[in-house]
C-alpha cells in the first residue's frame, strides 16, 4: 500500500518559512504584494485565486487584485501590465491564463518585467530554470512537485524521473527542476512510442498531461514515487488525477492524491516567490 504524500503538511510547512521571511522583510520597511490579473470569471481561475489570497493573507503578503472583463482590449491590459512593471510596491505578478483568444497572450507575458515574473510566464524566468541559473522564477506548479519530493526526503541524485507531459508551464520546467536536481530524466508526450514501458522504468513518475486516470496498472511499477498534477473532472463530475489511483496505490511506494497533492503547494510556492521577488528588487537577502 502506498504512502499518501498529502500536500497540506508540505504547505504549512513552507507557509511557515514564508511568512517568517515576509516578518524579516517588513521589519526592514519592504512590505511584499502580489498583483493578480484576471480577464473573465473562469472557474478554475476564481478557485486559485481564492486559494491564493487565502494564503497571501495567511503569510502576510498584501494582494491587489486587477479584475478584467472577458471583452478587454489588448492595449488596455498592455497598460495595466506596464503599471505593475512601473509600480515599486508590487513585487510579483499572478497573470490568469490562457487569456481569452482576441488577446495577444504571447505579448502581454513578454511585456511583464522578469524580476516580478512569480509564475514563470517570460522568456527570461524560463530562460533561467532552462539554464539552470538560479535567476527568474520556476511555474509554481513545477516547483510544487519538487516541493514535494524534498519535505517527503526524497533524494532525487542518480534516480530515472518520467514526466508525462510537455507544456512549458509545467511538464518542461519539471523536467529541468528534476535535472538540475540530478535526476535522469525522460519527457514523454502524445508522440511517445511506447508510454507504458517508459513509466515502468521510472523510479519517480510525474503526470501531467490533463487526462483523467490515464496513468493505470500498465503503467506504475513496484516501489515508484508517482506525483499527480493533473487536475481533471471525471465521466461523474468527480475531480480525479492523471494517475487512476486505485490502480496506483497498490503498486507504487508513494503516491499524491487529487484533489490534496501537488495543487495544495501550489499557492505556498507563490507566496514564497513573491516574498524572494520582494527580497531582490531591495538588494536583501530576505
Ligand atoms: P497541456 O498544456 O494540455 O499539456 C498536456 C501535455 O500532456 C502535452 O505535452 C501532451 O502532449 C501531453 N499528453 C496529453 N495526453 C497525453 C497522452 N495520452 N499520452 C502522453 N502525453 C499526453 O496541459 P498543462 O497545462 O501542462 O496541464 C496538465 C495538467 O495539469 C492538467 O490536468 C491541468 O489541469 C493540471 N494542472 C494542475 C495544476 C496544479 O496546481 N496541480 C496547475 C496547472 C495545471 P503533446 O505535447 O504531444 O500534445
Amino acid at each position: 500500500m502506498a504512502r499518501l504524500w498529502k500536500g497540506a503538511p508540505v504547505a504549512a510547512a513552507l507557509s511557515e518559512r514564508v511568512a517568517a521571511q515576509v516578518e524579516r522583510l517588513k521589519q526592514r520597511g519592504v512590505s511584499p504584494a502580489l498583483a493578480i490579473v484576471r480577464v473573465g470569471q473562469r472557474p478554475e481561475d476564481l478557485s486559485y485565486e481564492r486559494g491564493a489570497l487565502k494564503r497571501c493573507e495567511m503569510v502576510g503578503i498584501t494582494v491587489k487584485q486587477f479584475i478584467l472583463p472577458d471583452t478587454v482590449e489588448l492595449t488596455e491590459l498592455l497598460h495595466i501590465v506596464e503599471a505593475i512593471n512601473q509600480d515599486a510596491a508590487i513585487h510579483g505578478c499572478l497573470l490568469f491564463r490562457p487569456l481569452p483568444r482576441h488577446l495577444d497572450e504571447a505579448a502581454v507575458c513578454a511585456a511583464l518585467a522578469p524580476s516580478k515574473d512569480v509564475d514563470g510566464i517570460t522568456a527570461g524566468s524560463l530562460a533561467g530554470v532552462f539554464a539552470g541559473s538560479g535567476s527568474g522564477f520556476p511555474p509554481c506548479t513545477a516547483q510544487a512537485c519538487l516541493e514535494i519530493l524534498d519535505y517527503y526526503g526524497y533524494e532525487l541524485t542518480g534516480k530515472r524521473a518520467v514526466v508525462v507531459g510537455r507544456s512549458l508551464v509545467i511538464g518542461k520546467p519539471a523536467a529541468m527542476l528534476l535535472l538540475q536536481r540530478n535526476a535522469t530524466v525522460t519527457l514523454c508526450h502524445t508522440r511517445t512510442a511506447d508510454l507504458a514501458a517508459e513509466c515502468r522504468r521510472a523510479d519517480v513518475l510525474i503526470a501531467a498531461a490533463g487526462k483523467a486516470g490515464m496513468l493505470g496498472v500498465s503503467h506504475i511499477a513496484p516501489g515508484q514515487a508517482v506525483i499527480d498534477v493533473g487536475i481533471n473532472l471525471d465521466a461523474d463530475g468527480m475531480l480525479v488525477g492523471d494517475v487512476d489511483f486505485a490502480a496506483a496505490e497498490p503498486v507504487a511506494d508513494a503516491v499524491t492524491p487529487v484533489p490534496g497533492g501537488v495543487g495544495a503547494v501550489t499557492t505556498s510556492v507563490l507566496a514564497r516567490h513573491v516574498a524572494e521577488a520582494a527580497a531582490r528588487l531591495h538588494g536583501l537577502g530576505g
